[in-house]
C-alpha cells in the first residue's frame, strides 16, 4: 500500500519530512512545489540523500557496464530538442548492419558488459522482421547479455508502421510487445518521456508520442512482466508545476502497475533518471535563453512557469512568449530537481545520476543528491553527443567517482543485483597508479562520415 498524503502539513516542518524519508508519508504535488521554491538546495540534498540512504544503505553504490547501441539516426519524428535524427536521404543518415551490431555487442563483452541500451529514430524503411530477426541473432550469439531495448515512442511508430491485429492502442502494443519479447527483448527504456504536459509536448516533440500513449506503452510492458525505466528532460520551456505533473503521473502509474500485476510477476518502473535540455545543435537552442530576448522583463516570472499546472493543464495561450524562451538549468538546478525526484518517486527503487549531461564530477555529487546508481561505464554515445555533450567514464573511474563520494562501488546487473563489490586492492580504480591518461579516453561513437550500410534481414542480404 502507498504512504498517505497529507497536503495539510506543512511539509518544510522537520518531523513531517522525516515521515518522507522512512516512506510513512508521500509528498503531495502542492507540498513538492513548496520545497523546490522554499528550500535551500543544501537542505533539500540532505533530505533526499537521507532517503537514498533510508533505501540503499549507506555502503554501495552501483553502475553497470552497458553499451550504448543507436541503431539508426533516420527518423520521421521532429523533436525541437533533438541533434541526432536525420533525413533518410541525408549524408550522415545511417542504419547498422546486423554485424556492426554484433561487433559493437562483442565488444561489450570482452569488457565484462552485460546489457546492451538499444534506441534509434523512428525509421519507417524498418520492417517487423528487421527487428525480431536482429533481437533472435543477438540472443543466439549472446545470450547472457540483457537486451533493454526500444523507448515508449518506438512502439508507438512499430504500431503505427506494422499495423498489428488488435482494436485500439493497448491491445496493438501488446500484440507488437509480444513479439519483441518472444524474440529476446528483455526490458524497455525510457527514452522520450521528456515532460508529459500537453501544453509543453505539443511544443517540443512534435510527430512524437503523447503522455498517454507513452505511460501506455509502459502499463503494457508492466502487464508483459518487463521492467522499465522513467525519465524526465528538463529545463527548457516547461515551468517547475509542469516537472512535478510529470513525477506525480510516473508515481501513480507505478502504483496501478504494481497493484495490478506485481502479483503475477508482471514488471514496474525499476528506475529514474533526469536530464537538463543540452541545446547544442537544437532547434530548440536557438530559442533566447529567458531575459535575453527582446522585450523580455526579468521582474516577470518565466513564460513555462505562467503556463504551468500542477495537473498539467496549461494552456499555451497564457503567455506569448511560451515555447520561445528557454530557461536553461545548470547544476544547482539539476541537483535540486533530482533532489525532489528521489523523495516524490517513494515507489522507485533506483535514481540514476546523469553524469553523461552533467559531467563525471557533477554526476558525482549527486550520489549525495538521492541518486544511488552512476548509470553505466560508456562505451559509446551518439545522442547527447550530437548536442555538444561528450563526457566518457570506464570502469576505473566511475568506481573513483563513486569512491571518493564515500561509497563502495559495485557493478550491478539491469535488476540491479549485485554482480562485484569493489571493496578491495583488486577493485579497477584501487589498481590504477597513474590517472593521467586516462584525461584522454575518446567516445566510441558512430561516425558521421561512415560510408552508408545495407540493411540486412536475417541471414540474407535484402535492400530497402
Ligand atoms: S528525439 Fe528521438 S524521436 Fe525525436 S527526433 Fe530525435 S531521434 Fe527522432
Amino acid at each position: 500500500m502507498p504512504a498517505s498524503i497529507r497536503d495539510e502539513l506543512d511539509i518544510l516542518d522537520q518531523a513531517v519530512l522525516s515521515d518522507v524519508v522512512v516512506g510513512e508519508l508521500r509528498l503531495s504535488p502542492k507540498q513538492a512545489l513548496r520545497l523546490y521554491h522554499e528550500m535551500s538546495i543544501h537542505q533539500l540534498g540532505r533530505w533526499a540523500d537521507a532517503r537514498s540512504r533510508h533505501m540503499h544503505g549507506d555502503h554501495i553504490r552501483t553502475y553497470v557496464i552497458d553499451r550504448n547501441i543507436n541503431y539508426t539516426n533516420i527518423c520521421t519524428a521532429r523533436c525541437t530538442f533533438c541533434a541526432f535524427r536525420r533525413d533518410g536521404d541525408e549524408d550522415d543518415a545511417y542504419t547498422l548492419q546486423y554485424d556492426q551490431l554484433l561487433a559493437k555487442i562483442q565488444g561489450l563483452v570482452d569488457i565484462g558488459g552485460t546489457q546492451i541500451l538499444m534506441q534509434g529514430g523512428m525509421n519507417s524503411d524498418l520492417p517487423l522482421a528487421w527487428y525480431l530477426d536482429l533481437l533472435r541473432e543477438i540472443k543466439e550469439r549472446f545470450p547472457q547479455v540483457h537486451v533493454h531495448a526500444f523507448s515508449p515512442p518506438e512502439f508507438l511508430e512499430f504500431v503505427r508502421f506494422f499495423d498489428p491485429p488488435g482494436d485500439g492502442l493497448e491491445k496493438k502494443m501488446r500484440w507488437v510487445m509480444q513479439q519483441m519479447k518472444l524474440a529476446g527483448l528483455d526490458s524497455v527504456p525510457g527514452g522520450g518521456g521528456e515532460i508529459f504536459a500537453p501544453a509543453v509536448r505539443r511544443k517540443i516533440g512534435l510527430g512524437k508520442c503523447d503522455a498517454h500513449e507513452w505511460l501506455t506503452t509502459m502499463r503494457v510492458a508492466h502487464e508483459l512482466g518487463m521492467n522499465t525505466s522513467a525519465t524526465m528532460m528538463f529545463g527548457h520551456i516547461e515551468g517547475i508545476a509542469d516537472r512535478i505533473h510529470h513525477l506525480e503521473l510516473i508515481r501513480h502509474w507505478q502504483d496501478r502497475s504494481i497493484a495490478d500485476f506485481a502479483p503475477d510477476g508482471g514488471g514496474r518502473y525499476k528506475a529514474f533518471i533526469a536530464w537538463p535540455f543540452q541545446r547544442e545543435n537544437t532547434p530548440l537552442g536557438r530559442c533566447k535563453e529567458w531575459g535575453r530576448g527582446v522585450g523580455d522583463d526579468p521582474g516577470r516570472p518565466f513564460p513555462g512557469d505562467v503556463v504551468a499546472r500542477l495537473d498539467g493543464s496549461g494552456e499555451k495561450d497564457q503567455d506569448p512568449l511560451f515555447g520561445r524562451r528557454v530557461r536553461l538549468a545548470g547544476s544547482s538546478e539539476y541537483l535540486r530537481t533530482q533532489a525532489l525526484s528521489r523523495l516524490y518517486l517513494d515507489n522507485i527503487y533506483s535514481i540514476g545520476s546523469s553524469w553523461v549531461t552533467m559531467g563525471p564530477h557533477i554526476g558525482q555529487v549527486a550520489l549525495n543528491y538521492g541518486a544511488n546508481d552512476m548509470g553505466s561505464v560508456m562505451m559509446e554515445e551518439n545522442v547527447v553527443s550530437a548536442a555538444g555533450t561528450t563526457y566518457c567514464l570506464n570502469e576505473a573511474m566511475i568506481c573513483r567517482l563513486i569512491r571518493d563520494a564515500g561509497f563502495i562501488p559495485a557493478q550491478r546487473d539491469n535488476e540491479y543485483n549485485l554482480l562485484k563489490v569493489h571493496a578491495d586492492a583488486d577493485s579497477p580504480d584501487v589498481r590504477v597508479d597513474d590517472w593521467s591518461r586516462f584525461r584522454t579516453q575518446q567516445l566510441d561513437g558512430q561516425q558521421p562520415d561512415a560510408p552508408p550500410v545495407a540493411l540486412t534481414v536475417g541471414a540474407g542480404e535484402r535492400a530497402f
